[in-house]
């Protein structure tokens, strides 16, 4: 039995985005396998796509950020290793406890569905990219595309 790393209460098994996770009925948080990350990522449905950062999560990011700084040591579910603080990517705002022997990473609740809007904002971003290489086009078209996005 995994037990979580937060509060010690034994680890749910279920289904997210066709993916095996481990979560904690107690405290939301969820445990990912290694590679589990990515598959959620690449399962992704597209329906997700209408879901759009507000200003309000962001600032709610940063002071999760801010609290993750404060948080007590946690331990791999596998391997009782301490577990390593990141930021999951740059400018993600998504700290994720990982373990440094590579058995998986910690999500706390609310963070899943973050990691998600980031990997969408990313997807836009990629798209934007390869229009411009089909186009031909330069930097500064990338620019005024992104100042016409940002003005809604
Ligand atoms: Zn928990
Ligand atoms: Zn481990």
């Amino acid at each position: 039995m995994r037990k979580c790393p937060v509060d010690d209460f034994t680890l749910k098994t279920e289904t997210y985005e066709g993916v095996t996770i481990d979560s904690c009925p107690h405290c939301g948080g969820i445990w990912l396998d290694a590679g589990e990350l990515e598959a959620v990522q690449n399962a992704q449905d597209s329906d997700f796509r209408t879901v759009t950062t507000s200003a309000l999560d962001q600032v709610r990011a940063a002071e999760d950020m801010g609290k993750a700084a404060q948080e007590g040591p946690r331990h791999c579910v596998e391997c009782q290793t301490e577990l390593v603080k990141k930021e999951y990517a740059y400018t993600s705002q998504v700290m994720i406890d990982q373990c440094p022997n590579g058995h998986g990473l910690w999500l706390d609740q609310g963070e899943m569905s973050r990691l998600e809007m980031f990997f969408e904002t990313q997807e836009d971003m990629s798209k934007i990219l390869a229009d411009m290489e089909t186009e031909g086009q330069g930097f500064g078209a990338l620019l005024s595309r992104l100042w016409k996005r940002s003005k809604g």
